[in-house]
């Protein structure tokens, strides 16, 4: 999970002073005197270095970062319900006095249960304990504790089976208990110990920094109310209000952001690319372009003219040709004595971008280096002189592009490939690099409607509609285990056709289990398939090896490729013509729909298989949308609606600052409020002068403190 501000990721960013020094490990951590924000999480007691690295996995190093650990949920203990009224299926609390001591049964071995029975006026009931003996052994009989669990079996047979519980005194209702999301080794009880530690830092030093203005015009609660309701609430419409105040939080400060930049573009005057003749352009594209393909390049080359710096996007589903639009900018800046950069988010989709692009720029007198983080130092102070002096018109690359010692002589226009893979701050970055040069953004991932119209208020959009003829649509199926061996005929036979296959397995994170890994799938495949040169590629790789097997694939030395997601990006040998995913229940849709865009590039039919779990109806009725559409923007609302909008934005699909607790499909209106507000904000404010508070929120947001210089 990424989590702005708490990561350590490579951009530059500033912090606010003595800050640094503060959450050095280096420096002594007094025990005993009150916690403070930018403590360590080691300084908490119980939480040890291996706790201390568990939670940086979730995107915490210091208290403060505590506090943005939303829970994922909560559980009402305050409705206590009499054990009489218990239902089976439903999950209740009860107050009750242990009525029996717990006893424990070993059924087989690894597996205990401790079972016991409790009671209140209204009647008994059992409880039971799975491999929980050590919880169960600390309650004591004839005691009266609160228990919350779920109700199994009726009449005799009825139980509640391992419920939480929590000693309470006399008349003391039941409480609102916070669930934080967890990864393996950590537990609720050690999110309750950071929490509170975070909370008791905050009193000292947390400042308000939304103006009072809004939260007396939204009736939203303060910070560190709303941060207490958040963590510790007493009721569940505390929560609701806290949580208002969250989203509109977050909305208006992603809002005041993004109007800084707006504001930072407007009235600009921009390069201007006078020489817009394309003609040698198309004769050297390798195909006639679509309609489509056509249109844009044509708004393409007006924005060029128009006297202010281009700001387009180039919305297209996986296929349509959007590689071809970014070399048409590219030859107009050239054209006109500027540099390009066009930067994608792997190497190994800069490296063919490079190799595809070559031939057509060398066909028209330009040439183009391609720069990569992975380039031995000697190779990269080269090319690096090399644009600097602006001997390179073109140069293609990954984030190394955006690094410091990167030079431009004369940028131009700057072009991010796939550019919800990139942060805004990456992609302001890129633009640093130039004078207000024209920037187009491409993106094979549609984003909603209510995002698009706060974000790109001020884009321009392309949209190519349109795939190049000849394309059939990827045959597409969900199958289960059962269907192995049929699958694994199915490689051959294509493979026998002359076509080649991808297999592709999801990244496997250590203590998550049962996948089988690439490794074992590709052991598999060499006992079944002894005949056929199959290999490996992954993110660990390093780069030279990436690009001697992809090269061998792409040369069709390769006849099976398995692959980690790496190649989900834009990857393009058009003789490959079957997918089989591994795991495909793993996988958003919308990466799905990614990966299958890797098919059917050529004239070859093609298919796409994905493997779920033989019993997972949920899973198989998922998968079913990609069988039944090729349309990436229905997919992507599909995908939307059955994961939620939390799951869909931490994924940075927009490639905004991820956001954590605004449903972007459900608060509408509060949304319009916030952005509403940002911008008379920031027309009164332009640099937020008399909110330093809000300002700082926002630069981090963005991970850039650049965008109020
Ligand atoms: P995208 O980046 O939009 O997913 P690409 O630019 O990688 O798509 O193009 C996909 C494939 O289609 C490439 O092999 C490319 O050469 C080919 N292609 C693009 N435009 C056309 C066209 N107008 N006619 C035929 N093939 C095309
Ligand atoms: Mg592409």
């Amino acid at each position: 999970m990424e989590r702005n501000g708490s990561t350590g990721d490579a951009l530059p960013r500033k912090r606010p002073s003595g800050r640094a020094a503060r959450t050095s490990k280096s420096l002594p951590q007094a025990r005993g005197r009150a916690p403070a924000l930018y403590d360590s999480l080691s300084s908490i007691d119980g939480i040890g270095p291996k706790k201390e690295a568990l939670l940086e996995r979730l995107g915490l190093r210091v208290l403060r970062d505590a506090l943005e650990l939303y829970p994922r949920s909560y559980e009402d203990r305050t409705h206590i319900v009499p054990v009489a009224g218990l239902r089976e299926g439903e999950r209740a609390c009860v107050r009750a006095v242990v009525g029996t001591t717990p006893v424990l049964h070993r059924i087989r071995k690894g597996m205990e249960l401790t079972k016991f029975t409790i009671f209140d006026e209204t009647g008994a009931i059992g409880v039971t304990y799975f491999n929980n003996r050590y919880y169960a052994a600390q309650l004591r009989e004839g005691e009266e504790y609160l228990f919350c669990g779920v109700v199994q079996g009726q009449g005799r047979a009825r139980q509640l089976v391992s419920p939480a519980y929590e000693k309470k005194a006399p008349g003391e209702g039941g409480s609102i208990v916070p669930i934080y999301p967890l990864t393996a080794g950590l537990t609720q009880r050690d999110l309750m110990r950071v929490t509170d530690a975070a909370l008791h830092a905050v009193a000292g030093e947390y400042p308000e920094f939304l103006p009072g203005y809004l939260l007396a015009e939204y009736r939203l609660p303060a910070l560190q109310e709303a941060l207490v309701a958040i963590h510790r609430p007493k009721t569940m419409e505390e929560v609701a209000a806290a949580r208002r105040r969250m989203v509109f939080e977050e909305l208006f400060l992603l809002c005041c952001g993004l109007q800084r930049m707006k504001e930072n573009r407007r009235d600009e005057s921009g390069l201007v690319f006078a020489n817009t003749d394309l003609t040698a352009f198309w004769e050297a594209l390798p195909f006639p372009p679509t309609g489509a393909q056509r249109r844009a390049i044509q708004e393409i080359a007006a924005d060029c003219v128009g006297g202010r710096p281009m700001n387009r996007l180039v919305q297209g589903d996986v296929g349509s040709g959007k590689t071809a639009i970014a070399a048409a900018l590219c030859v107009l800046a050239a054209q006109n004595g500027w540099q390009a950069a066009l930067m994608a988010p792997t190497e190994i989709l800069a490296a063919q971008h490079e190799q595809s692009l070559r031939p057509l720029f060398a066909a028209l007198g330009f040439s183009c280096v391609l720069l990569t983080g992975s380039m031995g130092a000697a190779e990269k102070r080269s090319k690096h002189a090399a644009i600097a002096a602006g001997e390179t018109p073109i140069v293609i690359g990954t984030h190394a592009l955006i690094q410091k010692d990167v030079e431009f002589c004369r940028l131009g226009a700057v072009i991010a490939d796939e550019q919800h893979r990139f942060g805004v701050g990456q992609r302001a970055m890129l633009r640093q690099k130039g004078k207000r040069p024209h920037t187009l953004v491409m993106s094979a991932t549609p984003i909603p409607r209510t995002l698009a119209l706060i974000l790109y208020g001020d884009l321009d959009v392309s949209v190519l509609d349109e795939l190049p003829p000849g394309r059939q649509p990827v045959e597409t199926y969900a199958v289960g285990e059962r269907m192995r061996p049929r699958i694994y005929r199915f490689i051959e036979k294509q493979l026998l056709d002359g076509g080649q296959v991808y297999v592709v397995c999801p990244l496997v994170e250590e203590g998550e289990l049962p996948l089988k890994s690439a490794e074992q799938h590709i052991e598999t495949l060499r006992e079944v398939l002894p005949h056929r040169r199959i290999a490996l590629l992954h993110g660990k790789m390093k780069q030279a090896e990436k690009d001697a097997v992809m090269s061998d694939f792409a040369a069709g030395k390769v006849d099976i490729l398995v692959a980690t997601t790496v190649i989900e990006v834009g990857v393009n040998v058009p003789n490959a013509n079957l997918m089989v995913v591994e795991d495909g229940d793993r996988f958003g849709l919308s990466q799905l729909h990614q990966l299958r865009g890797r098919v059917g590039r050529g004239r070859r039919q093609s298919y796409c298989i994905f493997f779920g779990k033989d019993k997972g109806e949920k899973a198989r009725e998922r998968l079913k949308i990609l069988c039944d559409t090729n349309d990436g923007f229905e997919i992507a609302r599909a995908d939307l609606v059955q994961r939620g909008p939390g799951d869909f934005f931490g994924q940075r699909q927009h490639g905004l600052p991820a956001l954590h607790v605004a449903d972007l499909t459900a608060d509408l209106a509060l949304m319009q409020s916030a952005r509403e507000e940002a911008e008379r904000l920031l027309v009164k404010q332009p640099g937020l002068e008399s909110y330093p508070e809000l300002r700082e929120r926002v630069g981090r947001m963005f991970q850039s403190t650049e965008i109020f210089n």
